[in-house]
Formats: C-alpha cells, structure tokens, sequence
C-alpha cells in the first residue's frame, strides 16, 4: 500500500499514476481534495524552465482523456508588453523554450489586436507562443479524483495525517486521525504544511507559506485564445468568458495563518484590478464578481523539491513552490517512478533534491525578508 499524504495536484496526480499501473494507493487529505491552492490557482500550464516541462507540454494535451472528465485544457499563451522592458523580458523568458525547440513569434499592435481587441492601439506589441497553456483548476483537481477512485484508489477526505511509525529506516505505517494506515511507502506532498509534517521525523523541508490571490470578472465575450498575461498579471478567460487573474505582490504568513484562506477586496484585488486595465484599457467599465485567496508553498530558491529520502528510505517529498499546477501532470508520473523505482528516467530531477538546501541557514526566511508583516 501506497500512502500519499495531501490531495492537491501533486498527490492526486501521482495518486493517478500509481493506480494507473494498477498499484494499491490511499490518499489521505485533511479537508476535500483540491480545496487549497490546487483549486484555487491560475491554471498557467507554461514552465519552460523546468526539468519536466518537456512532459508537462506532452501530457496535457492528453488529460482529458487519460483522466476521463475535462480538464478545460486549452494550448497557447499570448503575451501583452506594454513598454519595450516588458518585451525584453517576454523574449528572455521565450528563449528559455524555445532554445528547446518550442516556437514563439513576436506579435506588433495589429497582430495583438487581432487576437485581443481590448488592447490599446498603441500598445507596444507581444508574443504569441505556440506552447505552453491553462486549464481550469477545480475541473482538474476533481477529474484527478475521479479517476483514481475508478482505478481502484481510495480517497479519505477530512482524514489528518499526524506522523509515522517508522521501522528498521523505514515508514512502515501512517498516523491518522482514522486511526494507522500500514504502508509500504509514503509521499508527502501537503503543501505548505510539508516542512512541518517531515519535520517530525527530523528531515528539513524548508518552505514558507504566502497567501495570492486571483480576481474573477464578469463574463465578457470569448478570445480565440484564453491564456493572455502580461503587466506582471497572469490569467485565464473561463470557458463561460470571465477574466480570472492573479499576480502578486506574495503577503508572508506563519503556517497558523496558513491555515484558512479568506477571501475579500483586498489591496492586491485592488492591484490587480488595475494591471489588468492598463494591459486592457477597453474593459476599465468591466465589473470584478469574484476573488479568492489561496497558499501558495514557497521554497528558498522557488525550485520544487522532489526527493526520495534515504532515511526513512521509502518516504518520498514533494513540494512544488508555486508552479505546481501546470506541471501536475508531468510531477505525477515522475514522483510514481520515484516512489516505485528510486529515479525518473525520462527527466534529470538532479537540481529538485532536498539537499541543495543541506547549509541554509535557520533564518532564512528573515534574511529574504519571507516574513509576515
Ligand atoms: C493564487 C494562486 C495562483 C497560482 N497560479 C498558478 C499557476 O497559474 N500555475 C501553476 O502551475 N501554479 C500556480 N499556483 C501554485 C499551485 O497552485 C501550487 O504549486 C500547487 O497547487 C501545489 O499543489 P500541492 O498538491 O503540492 O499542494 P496543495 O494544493 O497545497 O495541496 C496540499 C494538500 O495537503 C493537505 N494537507 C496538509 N496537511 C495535511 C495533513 N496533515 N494531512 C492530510 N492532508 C494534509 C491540504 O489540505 C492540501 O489539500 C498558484 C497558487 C495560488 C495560491
């Protein structure tokens, strides 16, 4: 039996590999899958500079599908620049990708305009990227569960891991609020509550919570291309036309904040309402409806972690600082190889190990100014 601690993107995700190749899995989650940041993000799908992101472009356009239940998956970013420091920075990101052999061409004002008519006519220009993409959070993180049930998983919503028992370097059973759960290895994989559950058994996993948030607009006619970012906002249009974005600035909380997100008209509500207006002065009438908060897991290099430990050796760490959502996919299949078989063989996950951070210092988060306010 396999145990995976945390019903979010990552442990669904591997929840769904595993029982894909027919392995026994319980999923244990405090609350309801899918309820903090896996539900609650932007749904970008584009991290050209991730080791999986190569796989992360392969198995999206294959969700739907492998999954059974859509996704809302949909291809392609387009990017606005609004001054040519802006565009600077797109061109860097894009060669990130396509130094991969990924395509993405420059787009002037007209262009632009062609795919977003809420652009001003002077605006400066943009890319479109032939890769990359978004999906609907909520969508996914349910369709994750459905399938794993069908595949013969088990989920046990509103069940708390408290800890392990741990036998001869090895996690031979999980604590529960239900009770123990024997296992044969476990995934940890709880978000910004990660570092506190491992260090219970006295391994490190530095990261610090922050709360986003992302603002939703009223429904307004729909883009050939949904995925639009740019202004230091990024977003997606729903399939029903709302504008849903997000995008800083991070507020750093203790795990105790962490505990709940709340909702609100908040200053960052307010921030990004107003990005988003400059990149689309057209809809500066547009009503925002909606806003939520969500805990992002932030870790000190803001690279995963993704590690099989040697002690105990059969537990393996997740934790995916802020990207997780697109790379779910990819993350999944490589954290069931490691799981099952101790190494990915399809990506050098090398830089993701834990012990990058063997010689942090204790207050690493004050000296990044990670704290809250
Ligand atoms: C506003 C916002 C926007 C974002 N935008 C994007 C984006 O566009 N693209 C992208 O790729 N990523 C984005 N992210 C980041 C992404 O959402 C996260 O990286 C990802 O969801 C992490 O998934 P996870 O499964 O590792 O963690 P989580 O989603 O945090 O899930 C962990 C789960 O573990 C559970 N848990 C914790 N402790 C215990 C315990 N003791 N016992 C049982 N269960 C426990 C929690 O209840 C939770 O459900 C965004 C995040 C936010 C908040």
């Amino acid at each position: 039996m396999i145990i995976i601690i945390g019903g979010g993107v990552t442990g669904l995700s591997t929840a769904f590999w595993l029982t894909r190749a027919g392995h026994p899995v319980t999923l244990i989650e405090k609350g309801i899958v899918g309820w903090e940041a896996s539900g609650r993000n932007g749904g970008g799908c584009t991290h050209p500079y991730s080791p999986l992101f190569r796989e992360e472009q392969r198995l999206w356009p294959q969700m739907d599908e492998l999954l059974g239940h859509p996704t809302e998956w949909r291809p392609h970013r387009i990017k606005v620049a609004l001054d040519e420091g802006q565009m600077e920075r797109l061109r860097a990101s894009a060669k990130i990708a396509t130094d991969q052999g990924f395509r993405a061409e420059e787009l002037d004002a007209k262009q632009l305009r062609e795919f977003i008519p809420w652009v001003a006519d002077d605006v400066h220009g943009g890319m479109f990227w032939h890769y990359g993409g978004h999906a609907n959070p909520q969508r996914t993180s349910q369709a994750y569960a459905w399938a794993i049930e069908r595949q013969g998983g088990r989920i046990l919503q509103h069940t708390t891991a408290l800890g392990l028992v741990q036998r001869g370097g090895k996690a031979v059973a999980v604590r529960t609020s239900a009770g123990e759960i024997g296992c044969d290895a476990v995934l940890l994989a709880a978000g910004p509550h990660t570092g506190v559950l491992a260090g219970q058994f006295g391994v490190r996993v530095p990261v610090a919570p922050a709360r986003a948030e992302i603002m939703v607009t009223e429904p307004l006619p729909l883009l050939t291309h949904g995925g639009v970012d740019g202004n230091g906002i990024y977003g997606r249009q729903t399939l029903r036309g709302n504008l849903a974005y997000g995008g800083g600035p991070h507020e750093w909380l203790d795990l105790d904040g962490a505990a709940t997100p709340r909702a609100g008209n908040t200053p960052v509500v307010a921030s990004l309402a107003r990005r988003l207006t400059e990149m689309f002065p057209r809809l500066g009438h547009v009503r925002v409806i909606r806003s939520w908060g969500g805990i992002i897991e932030n870790t000190p290099d803001g690279r995963p972690i993704l590690d099989r430990l040697t002690d105990p050796e059969n537990v393996t760490i997740a934790s995916m600082s802020s990207i997780g959502f697109g790379l779910s996919p990819a993350v999944g299949r490589a954290l069931s190889q490691l799981i099952l078989e101790g190494a990915c063989d399809f990506a050098d996950l090398s830089q993701l190990k834990l012990a990058r951070f063997g010689n942090l210092p204790r207050d690493w988060r004050a000296r990044q100014g990670w704290v809250p306010a």
